[in-house]
């Protein structure tokens, strides 16, 4: 069955659905985008995803061409005309249309173009978190501002790649010897009982599913350190896991082929997709 799908302010069948060859989304991945999962047909963490993109629109002086009011109305319009249960919303900013393709931003009056869109994905039950994930370590090659959500994933896709072809399920990307973050989450060790995970900056996106499981680690007493690990440091760390808006919590049990601990999901990891699930759920909308 077509899926509804928002362009631009309607409602319409995927295959209606269309933008122009010259968007600046298309040309020079001169666009922004968000995730939420919905669960139970309720959309998870909605305030900090259309905070943050607030933010990614201001970084990049790109016009908001949605209220956040109305945004809201668009996440639950697309769920309930999609009936999804289970499963993810995509949204993209772009600068728009300007009708040519020039490296300068178009003036004021192009207005962005936004696109909305359902995935249907079981989230809740996915095999990964009875096994944990592997990671392999991969050399970070993307541009400088990640902490601006653009859609410029070649390199995360290429990272992505080079952990399939390598018999994995995510890469961890370095700099200057340190973890920045996995290809499309947050990245976390555990040692003796101390989450650690990088600082936020520039190096890596700044993740509403880490803002919310490090302040509900606090809550629950667990001590946290915000600072940059070696990929040695994890290697000879107790446990490790991942966050994103889509997977949650995900534990990881295997880096760069050597395994964690006893090489089973871990007990912070767990714990903390739990109280995750619950506490999200509770402030659903
Ligand atoms: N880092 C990167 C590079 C990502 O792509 C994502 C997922 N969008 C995250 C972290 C996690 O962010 P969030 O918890 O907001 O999904």
């Amino acid at each position: 069955m077509s899926r509804t799908v928002y362009v631009n302010g309607e409602y319409l069948p995927e295959e209606d659905a269309k933008v122009s060859v010259f968007d600046r989304g298309f040309l020079f991945a001169d666009a922004v985008y968000e995730v939420t999962s919905i669960l139970d047909g309720k959309i998870l963490a909605f305030d900090g995803h259309a905070a943050r993109l607030k933010r990614s629109l201001d970084e990049l002086q790109m016009k908001n061409p949605i209220s956040t009011e109305d945004l809201l109305e668009v996440h639950r319009e697309l769920v309930k005309r999609n009936d999804l249960a289970e499963g993810m919303i995509y949204l993209q900013i772009s600068r728009g249309n300007p009708g040519d393709r020039d490296f300068a931003f178009p003036s004021e009056d192009v207005t962005p173009t936004i696109v909305l869109f359902t995935q249907t994905a079981n989230l809740l039950n996915s095999p990964k978190i009875a096994t944990g994930m592997k990671v392999i370590s991969v050399d970070d090659q993307r541009w400088a501002r990640r902490d601006i959500k653009t859609t410029q994933l070649l390199f995360p896709s290429m990272a992505k790649m080079m952990a399939k072809a390598a018999g994995v399920d995510d890469a961890w990307l370095v700099e200057d010897g340190h973890v920045t973050e996995g290809s499309s989450n947050n990245a976390y060790i555990v040692k003796d009982g101390k989450i650690i995970t990088r600082h936020l900056g520039s190096e890596i996106l700044h993740g509403i599913t880490r803002a919310a499981v490090l302040a509900y680690a606090e809550a629950a007493q667990m001590q946290i350190e915000e600072r940059p690990f070696t990929i040695e440091e994890a290697k000879t760390a107790d446990e490790a896991f991942i966050t994103s808006a889509s997977t949650f919590v995900m534990p990881v049990v295997e880096v760069d082929g050597v395994m964690l601990g006893d090489g089973k999901p871990g007990k912070s990891a767990a714990r903390l997709r739990e109280i995750y699930l619950e506490e999200s759920m509770k402030q659903a909308l």
